[in-house]
């Protein structure tokens, strides 16, 4: 599939001021390259920052580091480049957003069902299905905050109330009020991820839990695929393993931290597309998929991501 759009529509990523690791805060010693930069601007489109589109294998450079594990943008675009970007981002995924809120909900089970079902907050909540899903499953008060206006233009009507056009910041929102704070697959596009856990920990009631989906750098599939892997991607300012991830939380404060694999349940049709093959072979396997009817099956596969769990400090 391809998405060509004129030239105006192009993220600006000027702007770009080194940055210390976003887990530890350090500037390492002896960082290790994980990646080199790969930037074409000719391939960067409107589509290039939007959720589950198809991979483009561009990249800035990126260093691990040594102390927490979690590979990192040295140069990231600013802020607010970024958050223009998003706001920007075309939206096409409805149907593996529902699926990819399923295999959420069956992720976190045993935690949902230990903790008061008052109030939750999704931060990157898209159309907010994983919101309708907690609805179901017996909160109270749901709220998402997103900034793609055509994530949530996809929306249908009953949600829209419950979701806010923007960024996440915290000040929108009152102390100590949430029983959840959810994150999926976000931790890796913001420019400051150890600010946000911090902001969500103070955001959270006492033994609130907050829960993010991250991406696994370090799992067999991403290793295998190396260059040609889905998270080799122009909008991923960092890269989470295990250990990262669970770093991350333990700086921010969370206690009885948690990290472990998990599996996606999506269609064949949407596995196929993250497939790291050219267009031309692409392109028949799906329509040949699709002509045997098989797009639409579903199937659960552990694709190399995390699922992280973290509880503020009853005790303080
Ligand atoms: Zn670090």
């Amino acid at each position: 599939m391809e998405h060509n759009s004129p030239a105006k529509d192009t993220p600006q990523l000027d702007d770009r001021l080194p940055r210390p690791c976003p887990v530890c805060r350090a500037f390492p010693d002896k960082p290790e390259i994980f990646l080199e930069e790969r930037l074409d601007a000719s391939r960067l489109n409107a589509y290039s920052f939007a959720s589950r589109k198809t991979p483009e294998y561009l990249c800035h450079q990126m260093l691990r580091c040594p102390e927490c594990d979690v590979v990192y943008v040295d140069r990231p675009p600013s802020q607010g480049a970024l958050a223009e970007a998003y706001h920007a981002a075309d939206y096409d995924s409805t149907e593996e957003a529902n699926d990819a809120a399923k295999s959420y909900i069956s992720a976190f089970t045993s935690v949902l069902n230990r903790l008061e079902k008052g109030d939750a907050l999704e931060i990157g909540t898209g159309t907010g299905i994983f919101l309708e899903e907690l609805a179901g499953i017996g909160f109270q008060r749901v709220a998402g905050i997103e900034p793609s206006t055509a994530a949530i233009a996809a929306a249908p009507a009953n949600r829209k109330p419950w979701i806010r056009e923007g960024i996440f910041v915290e000040q929108d929102y009152q102390p100590e009020s949430f029983d959840l704070v959810c994150c999926f697959m976000t931790m890796e596009h913001v420019r400051e991820p150890r600010e946000i856990a911090e902001s969500v920990l103070r955001l959270l009631k006492p033994g609130g839990a907050f829960l993010t989906v991250t991406h696994d750098y370090r799992s067999p599939v991403n290793r295998l695929l190396g260059r040609r892997s889905p998270i080799v991607d122009i909008e991923h300012m960092q890269l989470f393993s295990q250990p990262s991830i669970k770093a991350l939380f333990e700086r921010s404060g969370f206690v009885d931290v948690q990290a472990r694999p998990f599996a996606n349940r999506y269609s064949v049709r949407y596995w196929s597309r993250l497939m790291p093959l050219p267009a031309a072979i692409k392109t028949p396997v799906q329509s040949t998929l699709s002509a045997l009817g098989l797009g639409k099956l579903k199937v659960s596969i552990n694709v190399g991501n995390t699922a992280a769990v973290g509880f503020k400090p009853i005790t303080r």
